[in-house]
């Protein structure tokens, strides 16, 4: 498969023997996908250390710095700029992301969330009394949140990073100049989305005149983008946040010519990556640690698994090799229940307090068997409200459900048996479909999140308020579930994983977990398990996967169910008993791992 290599050459500072692996898409075993491309992968076994990401270069610059001796946050970096590159649908500079490390002895949890800036308010996606209408509020300068994903990347590497900064852009650097193979992927998104070629820069680098996005397997050169990450290499972040690349950002934000942002150079100098305390959740003999608010990844996945182990065994909770309907009523219950608390509480933990002074409250085991008594025979349908952990009586509204996509996640364990979850996010496809340069006039940039629309668009709902609402620097309320398992008893790290997907990025690692702990699942055929899905109202279960009698026997006990694609992006690499390592990558997307 490699046929091509490189040496980056890095003057005065090393000289790492890089590898850059030419894919060639027509042949290998990695499917096209958008939506519902599914094709087997077979897990991979490492010795030592491994790294699994969205995408094969992406994987490969992760795995050549690991080789060339960097540690699990250096690895990380070199992921993410390659992705920003060879996978810009999904994330990149201009978007944000939630980086949870195990560093041998403590798990940290980096917040690097894009944020509201400091001109909006709780009407920013009210216009006339009325919200937006969602691809409006998408579409436009006021979705678009200041990023993260950089200050974030240097705040990791100045407290952990073992290769100089510079080297790990190299590998992105040297991809976006010489060209890489465009992926079934990425042509895909491309040609499915009509809103980002209303966008000139986007219209004149990805298509051509017909309209038509370049195909698979040509090569993309992002001059545009090679010039500021040399610029990031140099001056690191202070390039991004200051200067011509902030001016760029900020003036195609301001002057979208539908509905301007209201972004000012001020914001993006004072933005910070905030190292939070991450929440680690006993689960029987497991350990698992995840993402605080402003992310509801953790509190939700553990309240689904908190009810589900509070539920009556089951003789079958798989049929056949796949979920059996008894289990899926508990589980689609239980998260019908967690997401109800999820609306209604979790927000940035700087603008709202917790239920009871300490989110822990809502894992708390009696409060989640008090909520797991709820869970009867019968689906309660969209009947769960919210509970009340802790004593606190709060006067929030819940927030009514919205969509999310998009999104990347990386998983590293490094040969010191450190370890990173990262979930990476522009939210949406191509996020707001506002493309920057950066102000160098070059070809191609990196694109806007819009992450902004994570918040509840009505600050208010019949009067009161909605925790999640739109409120100056304020941080919206993700679904990002980036998650590091332990064993309780030893402390040892057992696994990282999780996902992309939007709100299912929750149902996705929780079933994750419930296959790896319970069901002898390794970490490639606990990702290939099909779907099931309800924010609390009806349930989307994966197309072509369940049996038609497992969706009979769901509606029989009064689910609303249809059938879907649901493109997850799990990866996951977990240490198996003789302290070897084996990562999978989700057949819905074009993720491999690579170790030693
Ligand atoms: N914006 C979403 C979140 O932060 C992620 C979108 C996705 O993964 O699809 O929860």
């Amino acid at each position: 498969m490699p046929s091509r290599k490189i040496a980056w050459l890095l003057p005065g500072l090393l000289v790492v023997p890089f590898y850059a692996w030419g894919f060639d898409y027509e042949t290998p075993a990695i499917s096209p996908e958008d939506g519902s491309g599914y094709e087997e992968k077979p897990g991979w076994a490492a010795d030592e250390f491994a790294v699994a990401a969205a995408n094969p270069l992406a994987t490969d610059a992760g795995y050549q710095v690991l080789k060339a001796g960097g540690n699990a946050i250096d690895a990380a970096i070199a992921v993410q700029m390659v992705l920003g590159l060879v996978e810009p649908q999904s994330s990149g500079l201009g978007g944000g992301a939630f980086l949870l490390y195990y560093d041998g002895h403590d798990v940290l949890a980096y917040d690097g969330r894009e944020t509201a800036p400091a001109a909006v308010d709780g009407d920013l996606f009210m216009e006339d009394g009325e919200p937006l209408a969602f691809m409006e509020a998408v579409t436009s300068g006021r979705s678009v949140g200041v990023p993260g994903t950089v200050r974030l990347m240097e705040k990791a590497h100045a407290a952990h990073g073992s290769l100089p900064w510079a080297a790990l852009l190299t590998p992105a650097i040297t991809l976006a100049e010489e060209g890489f193979a465009v992926s079934p992927r990425l042509h895909t998104s491309l040609a499915n989305d009509e809103a980002l070629r209303n966008n000139d820069l986007a219209r004149a680098f990805y298509y051509d005149e017909e309209g038509d996005p370049i195909e698979v397997g040509e090569t993309l050169n992002n001059p545009a983008l090679a010039a500021v990450l040399k610029r990031i290499a140099r001056n690191g972040s202070a390039a991004f946040y200051q200067g011509g690349i902030a001016q760029d950002m900020v003036e195609r934000i301001t002057q979208h010519p539908e509905r301007p942002g209201e972004m000012a150079l001020d914001d993006l100098e004072t933005y910070e990556a905030i190292l939070r305390d991450p929440l680690c959740t006993p689960w029987q003999q497991w350990e698992v640690c995840g993402f605080p608010p402003p992310s509801s990844g953790h509190l939700t996945v553990m309240q689904i698994l908190g009810m589900l182990d509070q539920q009556p065994l089951l003789e079958a909770p798989l049929d056949d090799g796949v979920t059996s309907s008894g289990w899926l009523h508990q589980f689609l219950e239980a998260s019908r229940l967690a997401f109800a608390d999820r609306n209604y509480y979790i927000a940035d933990p700087d603008f709202v307090d917790a239920p009871g002074g300490d989110w822990s409250s809502m894992l708390a085991p009696d409060y989640l068997a008090e909520r797991s008594a709820l869970i009867g025979q019968e689906s309660m349908g969209n009947g769960a409200e919210h509970g009340r952990p802790g004593e606190m009586q709060t006067s929030f509204a819940a927030q009514p459900t919205q969509p999310e996509y998009g999104t990347s996640h990386i998983s590293i364990v490094d040969a010191e048996g450190r370890s990173v979850s990262m979930t990476t996010t522009i939210e949406q496809a191509f996020g707001s479909r506002i493309m920057s340069d950066g102000g160098t006039d070059l070809p191609g940039g990196f694109m806007l999140n819009n992450e902004l629309t994570d918040f509840a668009f009505q600050p208010e709902e019949e009067g009161e308020p909605v925790a999640n609402r739109v409120e100056p620097g304020k941080r919206p309320r993700s679904s990002m579930s980036p998650t590091l398992i332990f064993d309780r008893e030893s402390g040892e790290l057992l696994g990282s994983l999780g996902s992309p997907g939007g709100a299912a990025i929750i149902h996705y690692t929780a079933r994750t977990l419930v296959a790896l702990r319970d069901w002898g699942m390794n970490a490639q055929t606990a990702l290939n398990l099909p779907h099931a899905v309800t924010l609390g109202d009806q349930v989307w279960v994966e197309k072509d996967r369940f049996p038609e009698a497992t969706r009979d026997a769901l509606r029989e006990r009064g689910h609303e169910i249809s059938e879907r694609a649901l493109t997850s992006g799990l990866q996951a690499i977990m240490r198996d008993e003789d302290g070897s390592l084996f990562g999978g990558a989700d057949p819905r997307r074009e993720g491999v791992v690579m170790g030693d």
